[in-house]
């Protein structure tokens, strides 16, 4: 028998959405919400915080010659739209949703707030982060990390595409790289791994709470990785 969490904080990295490519893929985002409506209904509140890879990145942006900051606060903007595409299938399939915007944006999203996403969370919404800090130089990783140390998520739940977990090797390009099942934010960091960066990794380790990274391109991940079953990499402190 497993136990489910009561609160995590689901991290869906931009990639994702894209299916692969640039933009937004409905399929793709139908598939997931469905998934997140499933673990919803089973009575496990659920925060996300999207990331926004599939549009625009600060620093590829920044190689091709653009000012780090503005071309950061291009793929904050970027998250946006991934949030309003998830928001949208998400109350297709029945579930109450809040987008917070940490850029404000009163049209399409309420400003970022604390104790509000905490009351939405109590009432069973799904709350959606965008924008990721509103701050350049900072990734959607380590707003994961705050966000989830905010809001009192018991785990981050770190869903990346085709990946399914953390390995002492890039498995594309190592035959031999073996997967951990669990390993410290040290040795993380020690070995300069890259699945998530390393500032959202101090800041769980100094903070003592538990990533777990897993692959989103398994239907089913989500509720398995959700009710507890040893899936993907465990990284703690
Ligand atoms: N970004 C930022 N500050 C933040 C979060 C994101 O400047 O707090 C920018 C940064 O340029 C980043 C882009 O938004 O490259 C998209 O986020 P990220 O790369 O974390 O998305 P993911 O890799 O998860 O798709």
């Amino acid at each position: 028998m497993t136990d489910s969490y009561q609160r995590v904080l689901l991290k869906l990295s931009g990639e994702v959405f894209g299916g692969g490519s640039v933009g937004v893929d409905p399929l793709v985002v139908r598939g997931l919400a469905r998934e997140i409506a499933e673990v919803v209904r089973r009575g496990t509140q659920v925060a996300i915080v999207v990331g926004g890879g599939n549009f625009f990145r600060g620093a590829e942006l920044q190689k091709s010659g653009m000012d780090r900051s503005r071309a950061d606060y291009m793929g904050m903007l970027g998250t946006v739209m991934n949030c309003l595409a998830l928001q949208d299938f998400l109350e297709k399939e029945g579930v109450e949703t809040r987008v917070q915007s940490a850029i404000t944006m009163g049209q399409v999203a309420e400003p970022y707030i604390p104790r509000r996403a905490i009351r939405h969370l109590e009432k069973g919404r799904v709350v959606i982060f965008g924008a990721g800090a509103g701050m350049p130089y900072f990734s959607t990783d380590t707003v994961a990390a705050q966000r989830a140390l905010e809001v009192h998520a018991e785990v981050i739940l770190m869903g990346k595409q085709g990946v399914d977990g953390v390995y002492d090797a890039d498995p594309n390009l190592d035959s031999d790289a073996v997967k951990f099942d669990r390993l410290s934010y040290d040795e993380f960091l020690t070995r300069g791994l890259k699945v998530a960066d390393a500032t959202s990794a101090s800041l769980c380790r100094d903070n003592d709470i538990d990533m777990i990274v897993f692959n989103l391109s398994v239907e089913g991940n989500i509720a398995r990785v959700v009710a507890g079953e040893k899936i993907g990499t465990t990284i703690s402190r």
